[in-house]
C-alpha cells in the first residue's frame, strides 16, 4: 500500500516528514538528518516502525523517540524502536501508561497488545532536548488533555508538534483522566499561540495548520 508522506519543513540536511499511522490515523513526525543518517521520531503509534523503513533512507537509524503523551494511540510501537537502540523521552506524568500499558489496557478494555516501553529521560517544561548537535527541541508542558502532554517546538525549522493539545480548528478532549479544560486552554494560549505566527503546527491527528490560523479561526480559543 502506498503510504503518503508529507514534507513539513526542511533546512540544510535536516528534513521533517509526517505520515499517518495506526487505527485512528495518528500523525508521526520523522526528523531526519540525511548527512549523519540519524532520525528522531515524534510519537510511535502502531505501524510507525514499518513506516520508518519506508520513509527514512535505509542507512538512517532512529536514535530517539519523543512522546507527546502516554495515550495508547501514540505509543504502540515505542518498544520496537527502543529495542533497536532508540532513547525515549516523555513527561514524568505520562511515563506510567508508557511503561505499564497493561494498566491502560485494563482501563479501556483494549483488544490489542500494548508492550511496555521504558522511558530513559523525563522531560520537564522548558527543557531543551539536544540531539548530537544537529537538533534542538524546545519542550513545553501543556497539561489538560492528559496530565503530561508536551509540545515539541523545532525552532530552527519553524514547526511545532502539539500532540493532542491543539488541532486545526479544535483542541484536545479534556474529559479523560488527567484532563482539565481551563488548564488546556490557558496552556495553549500561553505556550503555543505565543510562538511565531508562521510556525507550522503538526497536531497528533488531522490536518496541519499554523499558529496564525489557529489564533484567527480556532473557536475554542476565542478572545485571543
Ligand atoms: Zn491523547
Ligand atoms: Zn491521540
Amino acid at each position: 500500500m502506498h503510504r503518503s508522506k508529507f514534507l513539513v519543513a526542511s533546512r540544510g540536511e535536516v528534513q521533517i516528514f509526517a505520515t499517518k499511522c495506526g487505527p485512528i490515523g495518528n500523525n508521526v513526525g520523522f526528523i531526519e538528518n540525511t548527512k549523519c543518517h540519524e532520525a528522531v521520531l515524534i510519537d510511535a503509534p502502531f505501524g510507525a516502525f514499518e513506516a520508518s523503513k519506508k520513509i527514512l533512507s535505509p542507512e538512517t537509524k532512529v536514535i530517539a523517540i519523543l512522546f507527546t503523551h502516554g495515550h495508547w494511540d501514540h505509543v504502540g510501537d515505542g518498544h520496537m524502536f527502543k529495542n533497536s537502540g532508540a532513547q525515549t523521552y516523555a513527561h514524568r506524568l505520562d511515563k506510567l501508561p508508557i511503561e505499564h500499558p497493561e494498566l491502560v489496557a485494563m482501563l479501556i478494555g483494549a483488544d490489542f497488545d500494548l508492550v511496555p516501553c521504558k522511558i530513559d529521560t523525563e522531560v520537564e517544561d522548558g527543557d531543551t532536548v539536544s540531539i548530537n548537535e544537529w537538533l534542538e527541541v524546545f519542550c513545553r508542558w501543556i497539561p489538560g488533555h492528559s496530565a503530561g502532554d508536551l509540545a515539541f517546538y523545532i525552532k530552527a525549522l519553524g514547526c511545532v508538534f502539539t500532540g493532542d493539545t491543539l488541532f486545526k480548528d479544535n483542541i484536545g478532549r479534556y474529559d479523560l483522566p488527567g484532563g482539565n479544560e481551563s488548564l488546556l486552554i490557558a496552556g495553549i494560549k500561553e505556550k503555543l499561540l505565543t510562538l511565531p505566527q508562521d510556525t507550522i503546527v503538526v497536531p497528533g491527528h488531522g490536518n496541519f495548520t499554523t499558529i496564525l490560523k489557529e489564533k484567527n479561526n480556532n473557536p475554542y480559543l476565542d478572545g485571543k
